[in-house]
Protein backbone atom coordinates (compact mmCIF):
# COMPACT_ATOMS: atom_id res chain seq x y z
CA UNK A 1 0.00 0.00 0.00
CA UNK A 2 1.34 3.33 -1.24
CA UNK A 3 1.68 6.70 0.91
CA UNK A 4 -2.09 8.02 -0.47
CA UNK A 5 -3.13 11.59 -0.62
CA UNK A 6 -6.48 10.77 -0.89
CA UNK A 7 -8.57 8.52 1.09
CA UNK A 8 -10.88 8.27 -1.65
CA UNK A 9 -12.52 5.04 -1.65
CA UNK A 10 -13.80 4.37 -5.47
CA UNK A 11 -9.86 5.51 -7.04
CA UNK A 12 -6.34 4.69 -6.88
CA UNK A 13 -4.94 7.57 -8.04
CA UNK A 14 -7.76 9.24 -9.35
CA UNK A 15 -8.34 5.84 -11.87
CA UNK A 16 -10.80 3.38 -11.26
CA UNK A 17 -12.06 0.09 -13.01
CA UNK A 18 -14.02 0.42 -15.90
CA UNK A 19 -14.50 -3.60 -17.17
CA UNK A 20 -12.71 -4.64 -19.99
CA UNK A 21 -12.92 -4.54 -23.49
CA UNK A 22 -11.84 -7.20 -25.68
CA UNK A 23 -9.86 -4.76 -27.51
CA UNK A 24 -7.91 -3.19 -25.20
CA UNK A 25 -8.24 -5.34 -22.27
CA UNK A 26 -8.96 -3.62 -18.53
CA UNK A 27 -10.03 -0.42 -18.60
CA UNK A 28 -9.68 2.64 -16.31
CA UNK A 29 -11.41 5.71 -15.99
CA UNK A 30 -11.16 9.07 -14.31
CA UNK A 31 -12.89 9.28 -11.07
CA UNK A 32 -15.44 11.66 -10.71
CA UNK A 33 -14.69 12.21 -7.44
CA UNK A 34 -11.13 12.91 -7.25
CA UNK A 35 -10.19 14.60 -10.88
CA UNK A 36 -11.97 17.32 -12.77
CA UNK A 37 -14.13 15.97 -15.16
CA UNK A 38 -13.32 16.30 -18.67
CA UNK A 39 -15.11 19.12 -20.23
CA UNK A 40 -14.39 17.63 -23.87
CA UNK A 41 -16.07 14.05 -23.33
CA UNK A 42 -17.69 14.52 -20.23
CA UNK A 43 -15.57 11.89 -18.56
CA UNK A 44 -17.00 9.26 -20.67
CA UNK A 45 -13.10 8.51 -21.84
CA UNK A 46 -11.58 5.05 -20.69
CA UNK A 47 -8.07 4.38 -20.52
CA UNK A 48 -6.72 0.72 -21.34
CA UNK A 49 -4.36 -0.21 -18.27
CA UNK A 50 -2.18 -2.05 -20.64
CA UNK A 51 -0.62 0.70 -22.46
CA UNK A 52 1.29 3.37 -21.55
CA UNK A 53 0.93 5.38 -25.13
CA UNK A 54 -1.86 5.60 -27.47
CA UNK A 55 0.81 4.46 -29.94
CA UNK A 56 1.28 1.14 -28.24
CA UNK A 57 -2.28 1.28 -28.50
CA UNK A 58 -2.86 1.75 -32.02
CA UNK A 59 -0.15 -0.74 -33.01
CA UNK A 60 -2.40 -3.42 -30.92
CA UNK A 61 -5.40 -2.33 -32.86
CA UNK A 62 -4.14 -2.14 -36.19
CA UNK A 63 -4.27 -5.69 -36.86
CA UNK A 64 -7.58 -6.18 -35.41
CA UNK A 65 -8.98 -3.58 -38.35
CA UNK A 66 -9.74 -0.91 -35.60
CA UNK A 67 -8.42 2.74 -34.72
CA UNK A 68 -9.23 4.55 -31.26
CA UNK A 69 -10.49 7.70 -30.92
CA UNK A 70 -8.66 10.18 -28.13
CA UNK A 71 -10.50 12.57 -26.61
CA UNK A 72 -8.09 16.26 -27.13
CA UNK A 73 -9.46 16.83 -23.74
CA UNK A 74 -7.85 14.34 -21.44
CA UNK A 75 -6.51 11.61 -24.18
CA UNK A 76 -8.65 8.89 -23.09
CA UNK A 77 -10.32 6.65 -25.55
CA UNK A 78 -14.01 7.79 -26.53
CA UNK A 79 -14.08 5.47 -29.38
CA UNK A 80 -13.30 2.65 -31.35
CA UNK A 81 -13.59 2.74 -35.46
CA UNK A 82 -13.18 0.40 -37.76
CA UNK A 83 -10.57 0.72 -40.31
ZN1 LIG B 1 -11.35 8.98 -6.44
ZN1 LIG C 1 -11.93 13.94 -22.34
Amino acid sequence: MTAALTDCLFCIEGHMPAGRDESMGELFEVCPVCRPVCGLCDGLAVYPANYNTPAELAVDLLPLRLAAVLCPGCSGVIALISL
